[in-house]
């Protein structure tokens, strides 16, 4: 196995490092009080490529394989500190353009593809509702046929990017009578009878990242929209997960590189008592562990995505690496904020930010608990 990058990717990382460093931190800060969306932060990634980083140049992506992709969203999650930006972008490419890649027929993928790579359509997946989270495939949005249309009914909630989407992949139940085979998937149109958006939700952190409640009431949507064939949604909701797992997690590798960089900085030239802080132990180890985690979460990561690059499952192998590294970042955050001390709990830095953002990554695409439980299933616990 080899997870190097070749030149080529590594020239593509260090562009998109520009690029975010350049054109998409400007008023950050503001955005995050305020929780707005960074709309022309969004046009820009567009304009350079990123929504359209996996998709083919048929539909004016940039036709990237999954590792070069992986790389130049490291590069973003380090030089990006809009993360909630980031978080929508990731939405957006892993759950909606993915499995519309995969699983859409040619005229789903005319339909939209070419306008979620531009940026003109926003996406994401809505399968969360008021009663079932972890409890996924219990939802019970129903989706009813009728005639050349299906009906669906019910509330879906934390959905990312759903007050400005245009396009969201929906889990509804067909089939009440099996919990796995009796759900589907649709391709629902913010234009639909039917579709509204309630509630947006006030999170701990991704403020700048647009999340809220999708409300189905007979919401008509037509067959043609189906994704995959009636009954097909948990295995498309499992193949959704198995990208996001693996490759949404590359834009926390490259924040928690950045982290490390300025507590190496950090550690060296704040003096206490007369000596660089890292000159104790106690700061010199947890910096030595901080760059243990960046380095196994990026091998986990490069593994995972070079899985998925080589057309295989990797059930396990992505829910250790969404495990390892949502964990991982949290704990480094946390040790970014002790070395930096009174100044780290400052919102004058972006540590306290970054530990607000981390703590989500141990709940969306599976918990933390869920990982471990999909991991101890593979091992026939
Ligand atoms: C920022 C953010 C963005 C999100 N974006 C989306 C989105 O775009 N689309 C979408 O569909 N959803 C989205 N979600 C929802 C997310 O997927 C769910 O919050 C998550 O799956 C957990 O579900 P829950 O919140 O209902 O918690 P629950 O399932 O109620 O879990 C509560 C606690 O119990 C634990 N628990 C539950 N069952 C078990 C078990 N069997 N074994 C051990 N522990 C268990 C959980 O780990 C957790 O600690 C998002 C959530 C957040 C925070």
């Amino acid at each position: 196995m080899d997870f190097s990058l070749n030149e080529d990717q590594v020239a593509f990382k260090n562009a998109a490092i520009e690029f975010a460093g350049r054109e998409l931190n400007e008023g950050a800060k503001q955005r995050e009080r305020d929780r707005e969306f960074n709309q022309a932060g969004w046009d820009k990634c567009a304009r350079f490529g990123i929504q359209g980083l996996t998709l083919p140049q048929r539909y004016g992506g940039l036709e990237m394989d999954v590792l070069t992709s992986i790389a130049a969203m490291e590069g973003m999650g380090y030089a990006c500190s809009d993360s909630g930006l980031l978080f929508s972008l990731n939405s957006h490419i892993w759950t909606c353009e993915m499995p519309i890649l995969k699983f859409g027929t040619d005229v789903q993928k005319d339909k939209y593809l070419t306008g979620l790579a531009n940026g003109s359509l926003k996406g994401g997946h809505a399968m969360t509702e008021p009663n079932f989270g972890s409890d996924a495939f219990g939802i019970k949005c129903k989706a009813v046929k009728k005639g050349n249309s299906y009906v669906l009914n019910g509330t879906k909630t934390f959905i990312t990017n759903a007050p400005l989407a245009d396009i969201l992949l929906v889990f509804a139940v067909t089939d009440t009578s099996n919990k796995f085979s009796g759900l589907s998937v649709f391709l629902v149109e913010k234009s639909f009878p039917g579709f509204s958006i309630g509630t947006c939700e006030e999170l701990m952190g991704l403020r700048t990242c647009p999340i809220g409640e999708v409300l189905l009431q007979e919401c008509e949507v037509p067959e043609e929209n189906r994704l995959g064939n009636e009954g097909a949604g948990a295995a498309i909701f499992n193949s959704e997960m198995e990208y996001e797992r693996s490759c949404l997690f590359a834009t926390h590798v490259g924040a928690m590189e950045k982290i490390l960089e300025e507590c190496i900085d950090y550690a060296k030239n704040r003096e206490q008592f007369g000596k660089p802080i890292g000159s104790n132990q106690s700061i010199s180890h947890k910096i030595a562990d901080m760059k243990v985690r960046v380095e196994l979460s990026r091998l986990i990561l490069y593994k995972a995505a070079w899985m998925k690059a080589q057309g295989k499952r990797a059930p396990i192998e992505s829910a250790m690496a969404k495990l390892y590294i949502s964990e991982s970042y949290v704990q480094n955050c946390l040790d970014a904020i002790q070395i930096h001390g009174g100044y780290g709990y400052s919102t004058e830095l972006d540590f306290e930010r970054h530990l607000r953002d981390s703590v989500a990554g141990r709940i969306y695409s599976g918990t933390s608990e869920i990982q471990r439980n999909i991991i101890a299933q593979f091992l026939g616990i």
